[in-house]
């Protein structure tokens, strides 16, 4: 599987140095899961960063957000299911990494006609809110602005939108400055892991209608 679309290096590097919040490190450490390329670019900036923190004076800090996910990679044992361990969710989308599954989600609610969302329950307050969207072939998601940044980790299907065409594995990141109207290509469905900051706009008379019943 080739990757067209990959995080921007800024992003990979503050990934790596740790300063990301929890749900936009958890949109990019999926991507990573699927991606070698960029795993070899964090895992050199994590090279700097060692670099630089064995020239200065001992403190706690560690920059082993790699390792960590690393080791979650290599391990090919089914997690242990203990009382202080969530259960795995079954989600039926064999590509969200086995980490995320871990984690409390919601079940799907309805957002559209064939949009479906399920809110990921981070284990710690971030400003990030992280969902899973489901959205039928051929949907054209409704025109939205939002307030901040918005990180997408396709999973499975794909959509497309003057950007490019985004597949399995690809990254896409909007902002308040982009304007994109992503319609679903294929015939199965696409879904999408999405790490969202600040408030999402519904634009146009639906998006008007239905913004009152979509809590994001
Ligand atoms: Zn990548």
């Amino acid at each position: 599987m080739t990757l067209q679309h990959h995080p921007d290096d800024c992003t990979l590097a503050a990934f790596a140095a740790g300063t990301l919040d929890l749900g936009e490190h958890v949109a990019i450490a999926t991507h990573l899961v699927g991606c070698s390329q960029c795993r070899g670019f964090v895992r050199a900036m994590e090279g700097v960063g060692g670099t630089v923190l064995a020239s200065l004076p001992p403190t706690p800090m560690s920059a082993d957000a790699l390792l960590q996910l690393e080791a979650r990679l290599s391990d090919t044992s089914e997690p242990q299911q203990t009382e202080s361990m969530p259960p795995i969710s079954d989600t039926g989308i064999p590509s969200l990494p086995k980490f995320v599954r871990q984690y409390r989600m919601g079940g799907w609610q309805w957002v559209a006609p064939r949009v479906r969302l399920r809110r990921i329950d981070l284990p710690v307050p971030s400003k990030t809110r992280v969902f899973l969207l489901r959205s039928g072939p051929g949907t054209r998601m409704l025109q939205h602005s939002h307030t901040g940044v918005e990180m997408t980790c396709v999973l499975a299907g794909a959509f497309e939108h003057e950007g490019g065409y985004f597949g399995p594995g690809d990254f896409d990141l909007g902002d308040e400055t982009i304007d994109h109207r992503p319609i679903v290509k294929g015939r199965e469905d696409c879904i999408c892991l999405v790490a969202m900051r600040g408030d999402l706009r519904l634009e146009g008379l639906l998006g008007r209608l239905i913004q009152p019943f979509v809590r994001l």
